[in-house]
């Protein structure tokens, strides 16, 4: 992922300003503890080339407010005011390709303590060029990390907390060293729980399973999209336990997210899933994931936001 660029503009302390003034203070809690709680959210060019679509801004900031009411934190804005200045920024930053939007609520107090009941929230939004985040058209190698997924009453990972992604970091950082692409985390009683930034599904005797919400998984609302698409589509699905080996002997499987787009899995830990290449299902449930991100498809319109 791009780091050094992003768009002109940012959301910081309630006011829409050039992105490379929006700067915090080395004291601010968040820093300090990782007391946040952050949104990922694509914008896609349209087929025609004309305009941007926000893909699901609604079903994205539902999250990032439930992951506030986990932390039990409060910011000064509603979901309709959050969507509204989104979209506002997102039409001041008129951006060339697709874009990735990172809302961040953070402790913006100077405060010493790790104490969250001393802290209040403040809101920034910036936005960045973004395409693939992992490769979606030549398979993924996988490996099942040996770092655990953090459990509901460690930091939940129903919340996109800021804080609990120091766990995808090591999952990742090693997969990466390692020439991966990415991990798949274990939850403490061994089970498939996601990939370090995208939930994980599979595909045994037609029938396509993800790891239940009760997993240790963050409710990914690529997720949800591809459990629905799979319904219209005729696929049958179910949310239950995978073990580590099932995955091995999967006919498929692939990785969703706001980043991850769905991407492919060739390869978990050397063993070639499937064929080695993109199954059938997958194939057929990418396909429409991208035509209706592109705004190719009128039954899903109501997922997109003009900007
Ligand atoms: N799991 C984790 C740990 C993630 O960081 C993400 C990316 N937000 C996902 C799953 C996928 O969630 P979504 O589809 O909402 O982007």
């Amino acid at each position: 992922m791009p780091t050094s660029s992003f768009l002109p503009f940012a959301f910081f302390e309630g006011k829409i300003i050039p992105a490379e003034l929006a700067k915090i203070n080395i004291m601010t809690n968040a820093l300090q503890y990782g007391n946040a709680v952050f949104g990922g959210i694509r914008g896609y060019k349209s087929r025609n080339g004309k305009n941007f679509n926000i893909f699901r801004i609604e079903d994205h900031y539902r999250r990032l407010l439930n992951s506030l009411k986990i932390i039990n934190q409060k910011i000064p804005f509603n979901l309709e005011n959050l969507v509204d200045v989104t979209v506002e920024l997102a039409r001041k930053n008129k951006p060339r390709t697709d874009f990735y939007i990172r809302p961040l609520a953070y402790a913006a107090d100077y405060e010493l303590s790790p104490d969250m009941s001393k802290v209040s929230f403040d809101m920034a939004i910036y936005m960045i060029p973004l395409g693939e985040y992992l490769p979606v058209s030549t398979g993924l190698k996988l490996i099942i990390s040996n770092w655990m997924r953090i459990n509901d009453n460690i930091i939940p990972a129903r919340g996109k907390i800021a804080g609990g992604y120091v766990n995808s970091s090591l999952a990742k950082g090693d997969a990466s060293r390692m020439g991966m692409d990415d991990a798949l985390m274990l939850t403490i009683d061994g089970h498939i729980a996601e990939g370090t930034a995208a939930n994980f599904f599979m595909v045994r005797d037609s029938t396509l399973i993800t790891s239940p919400k009760y997993n240790d998984v963050l409710e990914g609302v690529t997720r949800r999209t591809i459990l629905q698409l799979a319904g219209d589509l005729g696929i049958s699905s179910v949310e239950r336990m995978i073990d580590r080996t099932e995955s091995y002997i999967a006919d498929e499987a692939f990785l969703t997210g706001t980043g991850a787009q769905l991407a492919w899995i060739a390869e978990i830990d050397s063993r070639k899933i499937g064929s080695g290449r993109i199954g059938p299902i997958t194939k057929k449930i990418q396909r429409l994931f991208f035509s209706i991100i592109r705004g190719n498809e009128s039954k899903y319109s109501s997922w997109l936001t003009k900007i």
